[in-house]
């Protein structure tokens, strides 16, 4: 009987273990990167951002809840370059109708299509620009953060992306969201004024292939710690409302994250000036309009009932097995 519970008290901690590496940064990074990019911005800019921070934090996370609800959804959050070879980004096309005449679409989707689709966002954002649009603006400016913060995870660039094919299972949440929620209040998000992104397209691709090279020590790292660190403390057991969850300890988070010489921290900073940039890309590619004018304006009724559809959508959804990243 006692067999039976723990066995069962284990599958379940391991379902919400291995449900849980289906996020990206996690809810807490997320929220985080888009708050602080707000402050990265330009005076023509700052005070309409500052007057919607909390939609753009709270909506950082949409493009996650969706992918429960949305099949379309999943390839947006990463790509795994690795599937086409070891040097992956001589041979991917940067321009989206490049890939597709050589790969497919098909075969992109398959593989994920993170820095073509935040090039897709970015005229979108760009045009509510033009527009000014509160309700468009405010929907792909939290919605494109997610993407590119995605861009900047390391193990949303590999098909290995949770370690299940070198005896590392558990790896994506561990480095993504676990480590964050444990040092991420002792980083520094104050990464200075964005900048100017002439060429968006080419500019997606230097994140992912930063994330890309990064991969390497990301394994071989974990998988030293591995081999050194007493087994009986790698694990412990957390309280997470009415659930028991297996993470792995705050000892090997701290001894992992040594090793990476700060990586993590580096890679959210990162996260921070890039989503603060794109943004003030699309402004001025719209001509710098003046936001102030619109800047108290709330969003419609329409839209408001549209995200109360989409998060219905996706708590209806919660219940299905994703899988991928
Ligand atoms: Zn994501």
């Amino acid at each position: 009987m006692k067999k039976k519970f723990l066995k069962s008290f284990l599958a379940c901690s391991l379902l919400f273990f291995f449900s849980h590496s289906t996020y990206g940064w996690g809810f807490w990074g997320h929220k985080k990167i888009n708050h602080m990019a707000c402050f990265t911005l330009p005076p023509g800019m700052v005070g309409f951002y500052k007057s919607h921070i909390d939609f753009i934090t709270d909506h950082a996370v949409d493009p996650d809840n969706r992918r429960y609800s949305n099949k379309a959804e999943p390839p947006r959050h990463y790509l795994d370059a690795d599937h086409y070879g070891d040097h992956p980004f001589d041979s991917l096309p940067k321009f989206w109708k490049d890939a597709v005449a050589k790969y497919s679409e098909d075969t992109l989707n398959a593989y994920g299509i993170n820095p073509w689709y935040i090039t897709k966002m970015m005229f979108s954002l760009t045009e509510s620009f033009k527009d000014k649009d509160v309700d468009k603006i405010l929907y792909y400016s939290a919605n494109i953060g997610h993407y590119i913060a995605d861009g900047h995870v390391p193990l949303h660039c590999t098909e290995n992306y949770n370690g299940q094919m070198t005896g590392q299972v558990g790896i994506h949440a561990f480095w993504e969201s676990r480590i964050p929620e444990l040092s991420g209040d002792h980083y520094d998000f104050l990464v200075g004024r964005c900048m100017y992104i002439p060429k968006v397209q080419l500019y997606t691709w230097t994140f992912i292939e930063a994330s890309f090279a990064a991969l390497d020590s990301v394994f071989r790292f974990e998988k030293e710690l591995g081999r050194t660190f007493p087994p009986d403390k790698k694990f412990s057991f957390e309280q997470v409302g009415n659930k028991t969850q297996k993470v792995y300890s705050a000892d090997y988070a701290k001894a992992y994250e040594d090793m990476l010489s700060g990586m993590v921290e580096r890679r959210l900073r990162a996260s921070v000036f890039d989503v603060g940039s794109l943004w003030y890309t699309a402004w001025v590619n719209a001509g710098s309009p003046d936001l102030d004018s619109i800047g108290r304006n709330d969003l419609s009724d329409e839209m408001k009932k549209k995200l109360e559809e989409e998060e219905k959508a996706s708590h209806a959804g919660e219940v299905k097995e994703i899988h991928g990243h």
